[in-house]
């Protein structure tokens, strides 16, 4: 039997969310220590050498708009700690079957130039439509990368846009990407443009909540940028993890939490697969519902156990990394010059993505998030040669190893049709389909890399609707997961609120 210890704080888990969390409390002055399943940190921020060794991949997540714009990221000295971004020359491209793309710059003028030269009219629809919002960003990215319940943001929003402003402010929020769309834009190019940052989320350009979804990135690269740390996006993992050490901060590798034991109503500890036991009165589990309620068994109370179990997930994923002999061959000019290229062509092909995944129906033509980080960093790998990074929704029948590899050759295909000789580029890949996406971060449940889905509902109560969504009915158990608001992508702000809270409500200085 293992010595049991003690700690002031306990994270379970170390992604993002569970790095801020540990960050707060040991700026508070909290001993806090993370403990995680893996043998290595960072959740789905992780770059490895998948491929080919001097090919840095990143395994999960690559490109990071919510980083760079994140109030809590933003609070820490990542730079002294060896984060630098990069910021590729054009944010992201949406080729087209004509050979041309749309193109997000940094610069929202020159974004509208772009989008004025494929169709008259639609760049400066969108340089007064963003312009508008970007003079208010700040309100806005209080709102959005603010905690739950939204207050100072909801009163910025107030301040900066008026109350009738607000309230169409409000009536965006509920708008589809298909309206917004056809409200701005006459031609094809800028609306697939629209709509492939809506597909970073699961749900559909024709559903409520998909305006500002798709809108809201297009937003955050003019006032962000779209960049990746500089080296992988395991950088930003040890900057966080190396900003945490330097607070006093303790990192537990391959220490998977089996338990988490309470007593009176209260959180005393947990229990670690190798017989550890950690008592500490605050914990925050950067874990998914399902696998919080898990680990508290029975001592969790039966009818916040039926209202979480109700949080759904969203769509399998299949994942595909390459090593190549070159830089891919895009045919419109943009897409070689952006990080980001969203492969999929017309707004209808977009759409039918979603609707085909719903169905339970395999897309032969896959919509594809790409990314080419080797482009503007050319430290990804070795000298002349690239790496390349996709990923694409698909239904439950891709599952096991033969349809995972089918669909890696339905997405291959389809960035040959933008890029034609990308196959003869390909020096070795790897694929990881659902299954594997679990088995590597018990988070991806299912392969979802949403941490659940984006239904309107489930995006504002998060996981479930409450005052404090991070708050459980066990007293100093928090959870702080991207299943919590506002959500998924890398920004921290789950894990910083509900370290907060967990500060706040231990009545000590925070
Ligand atoms: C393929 C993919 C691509 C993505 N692309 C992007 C992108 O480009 N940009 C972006 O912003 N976001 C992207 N995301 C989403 C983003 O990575 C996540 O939203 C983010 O990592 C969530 O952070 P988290 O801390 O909540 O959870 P995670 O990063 O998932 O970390 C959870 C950690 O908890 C650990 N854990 C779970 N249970 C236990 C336990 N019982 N005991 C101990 N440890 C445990 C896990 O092992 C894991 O390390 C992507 C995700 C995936 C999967």
């Amino acid at each position: 039997m293992r010595r049991a210890q003690q700690a002031d704080a306990i994270v379970v888990g170390s992604g993002p969310n569970g790095l801020a969390a540990a960050i707060r409390l040991a700026r508070a002055g909290r001993a806090v220590v993370v403990l995680e399943a893996q043998p290595r940190l960072g959740g789905a921020v992780v770059s490895q050498e998948l491929t080919r060794p001097g090919f840095v991949s990143d395994t999960f997540s690559a490109v990071y708009p919510a980083a760079a714009a994140s109030p809590v990221f933003a609070r820490m000295p990542l730079q002294d700690h060896g984060l630098d971004w990069v910021h590729p020359e054009i944010a992201m491209a949406h080729p087209m079957p004509d050979g041309r793309a749309g193109a997000l710059y940094r610069d929202l003028r020159r974004t509208a130039e772009h989008l004025d030269e494929l169709h008259p009219g639609d760049g400066s629809a969108w340089a007064s439509w963003a312009g508008h919002h970007l003079e208010r960003f700040e309100a806005l990215r209080a709102t959005v990368l603010g905690g739950f319940p939204p207050v100072v943001g909801g009163a910025r929003l107030v301040t900066a846009y008026g109350l009738q402003g607000t309230l169409e402010f409000a009536r965006l929020l509920l708008t589809s990407a298909d309206q917004l769309a056809s409200d701005l834009f006459t031609g094809e190019h800028a609306r697939a443009w629209l709509f492939g940052s809506v597909l970073h989320g699961d749900v559909g350009a024709e559903e409520s909540g998909s305006a500002i979804a798709g809108a809201y990135l297009q937003l955050l690269g003019h006032a962000a940028g779209w960049p990746s740390p500089r080296g992988g996006a395991g950088r930003l993992t040890q900057a966080l993890a190396g900003y945490l050490r330097s607070l006093g901060g303790v990192v537990e590798l391959d220490a998977r939490v089996e338990r988490i034991a309470t007593a009176g109503g209260r959180v005393a500890g947990v229990v670690v697969a190798d017989g550890t036991r950690w008592r500490a009165p605050i914990v925050v589990a950067d874990t998914s519902p399902h696998a919080l309620l898990r680990l508290v068994g029975d001592a969790m109370p039966a009818d916040y156990t039926r209202r979480l179990s109700r949080f759904s997930y969203g769509p399998r994923t299949v994942k595909v990394d390459w090593a190549l002999d070159g830089p891919t061959p895009w045919t419109a000019p943009e897409a070689r010059l952006a990080g980001t290229v969203h492969v999929g062509g017309e707004s209808e092909v977009v759409t039918a993505q979603t609707t085909a995944v719903r169905r339970g129906e395999i897309p032969e033509r896959p919509f594809l998030l790409f990314g080419q980080q080797s482009i503007a960093d050319p430290s990804r790998a070795p000298a002349g040669k690239h790496t390349a990074w996709a990923y694409t929704r698909v239904p439950g029948a891709v599952a096991g190893q033969e349809a995972v590899t089918a669909h890696a050759e339905r997405m291959t295909d389809q960035i040959e049709r933008f890029a034609p000789g990308f196959r003869d580029l390909v020096i070795d890949r790897f694929v990881q389909g659902p299954d594997t996406l679990e088995a590597a971060n018990a988070n991806l449940v299912g392969g979802d890399v949403g941490g659940g889905t984006y239904r309107l509902d489930q995006t504002v109560f998060r996981p479930l609707p409450s005052l404090v969504p991070y708050a459980t009915p066990i007293t100093g158990l928090w959870l702080g997961s991207a299943s919590t608001f506002p959500g998924g992508a890398v920004h921290g702000v789950p894990g910083w609120s509900a370290a907060s809270y967990a500060l706040a409500r231990s009545r000590l200085p925070l």
